[in-house]
């Protein structure tokens, strides 16, 4: 992130960075002290890890500064220990996926243990936070810390936090872990949870679906590795350093709401340059070895979608972007976002023909997050359609604009399929599940990934494909821009396209689909001839999406409007037709059913039932 006040903050990190080393040298206290200059950063991690690769445990320690940014004094803070979901059977997060996710089962442990963690850290007598902590919010779940200050926090108020803990990675199952050698370290510090503006703490477990909300902070992470290992972490790299015993690098990530790094012995590098708007964005992907012709892939569609959500959605606005390419074996960390680095997918080989399936869908899917969540940061728990929802819809958008819109999905073989074809077919066939505006508890089994994502992008690609592509870019631009480093709830979006297209989008259109699980489903009779003209009738249950109706036979072609305000279309039309289609342009893609959308010779249907089957394989890949 460049901004005006990136120096400044800069050289404050960097002077307390080595304050950290020697406590016992320091001394005025600022204990509660007020916000000194309005261009400090109100949020500031300091972060040194110390990685054991053979024991598989992360030693660190580190600073916080913290800001009541809300209007109400506060005399606890709450702290997120995510790591402790793999301490116990009876995490939430284990309780919630049943031991697995994305069909992965969990086995081994994993955790952290807060060792110190002091109130004002540089005082004589720093003040013990631990001493009566609550560490067991929900029953048999250690994933959240309150602690009692010893006095309240005015607004506006600041505060300093010393830590040191250890973290133990499980072996990787879900997103954080090991494997072999690689080690992907997320959700893997003390971490403030984020305190909303009235006052009240958005803290929640660690849950199988959803994890991010937090402030935007400044972080300044220390990482040592044995000599000879490679580091790809968030942030730019500031320093490095070589001694017999370690490899030391310090990096820095300016306004980003959490951090993570990957280390392996083996990674081996690629680098990219995009020239973005804010100036050149270095791209690095770190991949094993023999990967390489996947991770020039993955550094093409990390190039072209830089360049296509910065045109659509706001420049990215990091100097940085790094993309972790797992090694066979370690599924559990793979399609995993974080801000400004983040893991993808996909074999060791290069293999075209299915780009919703393989190294592009994840990759174009990863970077979509680096905006809906690293940017636009949403609460993932309470509103997961507004990062994984939007995320699908860019992501095939990316996949058109790359591959074309009938291959978007796949291109095997002679079978050619549209991407969101796929998502609609899962998402609106077979059980119903939720809307996609719910809560990520609200949903159970498969449901999360047909609604949350397949769902929310088949509602957005019709409004997109009814009302014109360019305009809902620039409406979810509007939103994305008007929601960059900030905190948005549905609202805001509706709000959006409101202003684009008018009142009557959100309220007839966005809020029925997301909020109630409006569909528009269509069907139309076989064409009757008589009398040298044909006859047809075509209906409509639901959202009324203006659309037309095919004609074709002997006679040549016909197409005929089907305003959205008729439910009912009769129509007597001179010439003899065979085939009928409704909206043969496939613009809507809300019909759960969408083989009566069509009658007469000529049979269709069997490519929705393949269809089926690959989107099921891709949401087991890219979920959540
Ligand atoms: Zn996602």
């Amino acid at each position: 992130m460049r901004s005006p006040r990136a120096a400044a903050s800069i050289a404050d990190v960097r002077a307390v960075a080595p304050l950290l080393l020697l406590p016992a040298l320091l001394g005025a206290p600022f204990l509660l002290a007020p916000r000194a200059h309005a261009d400090e950063p109100a949020h500031a991690y300091t972060l040194e890890a110390r990685l054991d690769p053979v024991e598989h445990v992360v030693h660190g320690e580190g600073r916080i500064r913290w800001t009541n940014e809300s209007e109400r004094a506060q005399d606890t803070l709450l702290l997120h220990l995510y790591l402790n979901a793999f301490a116990s059977d009876d995490s939430v997060f284990m309780q919630e996926s049943g031991s697995q996710l994305r069909g992965v089962r969990f086995r081994g442990e994993g955790g952290i243990t807060v060792e110190r963690l002091v109130l004002d850290p540089d005082a004589p007598a720093a003040h013990d936070l631990l001493e009566g902590a609550e560490d067991e919010l929900v029953e048999g779940d250690r994933t959240q810390l309150r602690v009692h200050l010893p006095r309240p926090v005015e607004p506006g108020e600041s505060v300093e936090l010393g830590m040191a803990w250890e973290s133990r990675l499980p072996p990787v199952f879900a997103r954080s872990g090991w494997h072999g050698a690689f080690h992907m370290v997320a959700q893997w510090f003390p971490k403030l949870a984020r305190l909303e503006p009235g006052g009240e703490w958005a803290s929640f477990p660690y849950h199988g679906h959803g994890e991010f909300y937090a402030d935007f902070a400044d972080y300044d992470l220390t990482v040592e590795t044995p000599p000879g290992w490679v580091v790809g972490a968030s942030g730019v790299m500031r320093e490095e350093r070589f001694t017999s015993a370690a490899t030391v690098r310090r990096f820095e990530a300016e306004r980003v709401h959490d951090v993570a790094f990957a280390a392996a012995p083996w990674f081996e590098e690629l680098e990219g340059t995009h020239e973005g708007e804010a100036g050149p964005v270095h791209v690095r992907v770190l991949y094993p070895p023999g990967f390489r012709g996947a991770a020039e892939r993955h550094l093409e569609v990390t190039l072209a979608g830089l360049a296509h959500y910065g045109a659509h959605y706001g420049s990215y606005p990091y100097p940085q972007l790094t993309v972790i390419v797992p090694p066979r074996g370690a599924d559990g960390a793979a399609g995993m976002e974080y801000p400004t680095l983040f893991v993808t997918a996909g074999p060791w080989f290069r293999m075209g023909g299915l780009p919703i399936a393989l190294h592009d869908e994840v990759t174009a899917h990863e970077l979509g997050h680096m905006w809906f969540q690293g940017l636009v940061a949403s609460n993932e728990v309470a509103w997961p359609m507004l990062d994984e929802g939007i995320t699908e819809w860019v992501t095939g958008d990316l996949l058109q604009e790359l591959h074309g819109r009938a291959r978007s999905g796949i291109d095997l073989f002679g079978l050619r399929v549209d991407g969101f074809e796929l998502r609609r077919a899962l998402a609106l066939g077979g059980r119903p599940t939720p809307p996609p505006a719910r809560p990520a508890h609200a949903f159970s089994g498969n449901a999360y990934g047909r609604a949350v994502y397949g769902r929310s992008a088949a509602i957005f690609e019709t409004v997109a494909r009814t009302w014109g592509r360019a305009r809902f870019r620039r409406a979810l631009g509007r939103y994305a821009k008007a929601q960059r480093f900030r905190h948005p709830v549905p609202e805001d979006l509706l709000a959006a396209f409101g202003e684009e297209y008018g009142d009557w989008m959100p309220r007839r259109v966005l809020h029925p689909t997301l909020f109630d699980n409006a569909i528009c489903a269509r069907r139309v009779t076989a064409p009757v001839r008589a009398g040298g003209r044909t006859r047809v009738v075509a209906t409509r249950v639901g959202l009324g999406l203006p659309t037309r109706v095919r004609l074709e036979g002997p006679d040549g072609r016909r197409s005929v409007p089907w305003p959205g305000d008729v439910e009912r279309l009769e129509i007597d039309e001179a010439g003899t037709f065979t085939r009928v289609w409704v909206d043969p342009e496939r613009r809507g893609l809300l019909d759960p059913e969408a083989r009566d959308d069509a009658a007469g010779e000529r049979e269709g249907g069997g490519i929705f039932r393949r269809a089926l089957f690959w989107l099921q394989t891709v949401l087991g890949q890219v979920a959540p």
